[in-house]
Parts: C-alpha cells; structure tokens; sequence
C-alpha cells in the first residue's frame, strides 16, 4: 500500500498555515512541521528498476517532448503533487532570487509531480496526462 504523508490527513490546518508563509522562517517552520521526509519511505531498489523500465522516454505527449522524473520517496501521487507544489510555488521563490521570463533559455521547465512528467517546452500550464496545473521549476533548483 502506498504511503500517505500526515499533513494530506490534515488538508484544513496544512492549507491554512500554507496560506500565512510570507518569509523564508515562515517557509522553514512550514516545511519542517508538515514535510518531514526522513519519515517517508524511500523506493525500494526493484521499485526504482522497474520504474526505470516503465519510464523509457522522452515521449511526445500533446505535442510536447516530455521526460519522466523520479522521486525517491515512495508516497502517494497525491501527496507528492501537493510536497512539490508548495515547495516550487511558495518555498523557492522566496529562498531563490528569481527574475527574468520563465522561459527554457533561463533554465524553467513545466512538470507535473503527479504523472512525474517533465517538459522543457514551456506552454499550456494543463497537464496533457491528467489536467492538474503545471508546476514551474528550474533546473538549477
Ligand atoms: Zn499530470
């Protein structure tokens, strides 16, 4: 059975404090109450092989090339949609200077966390696989 981090059994609280993070403590005290990943499990070897098999690539979806990614933990699609949207919409735009257009040529790329798909033909802001909005990260992140 796939791993469900506590903060998704704690949606009200976790999205109200999330709604109050306006500085980098604030970011910090948020991440280390709700994220605390030495308590997730990370994916087992034959998880990663097999993954690595499933996850030949790129593929061209919608008209874009795509990339898969791979997290290390073994939790819920769900939750790890929710971790990396609050870590690429909140927490690093205030611990990374960003300026500048959002563009492939200033290292951004259009992910979605939940199909662990990765584009760097920046475009639609929907997910291709499953119409949840796509995150925007940086290489050097
Ligand atoms: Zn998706």
């Amino acid at each position: 059975m796939v791993y469900v981090p506590s903060f998704m059994n704690y949606l009200d609280e976790y999205n109200k404090q999330k709604r109050n993070i306006h500085t980098v403590d604030d970011w910090v005290k948020f991440r280390n109450e709700w994220f605390d990943e030495s308590q997730w499990p990370l994916k087992t070897p034959f998880q990663l092989t097999e993954e690595s098999l499933r996850k030949r690539g790129p593929k061209k979806i919608a008209g874009r090339l795509w990339v898969y990614t791979t997290y290390m933990y073994d939790i819920s699609p769900e939750a790890r949609y929710e971790f990396f949207s609050a870590l690429y919409n909140i927490g690093h735009p205030l611990l990374f200077n960003y300026s500048g257009p959002k563009t492939a040529e200033n290292g951004w790329n259009q992910n979605c966390p939940y199909c662990e798909i990765s584009t760097n033909e920046i475009g639609d802001d929907t997910c291709p696989v499953c119409t949840r909005k796509l995150l925007y990260s940086r290489v050097m992140d």
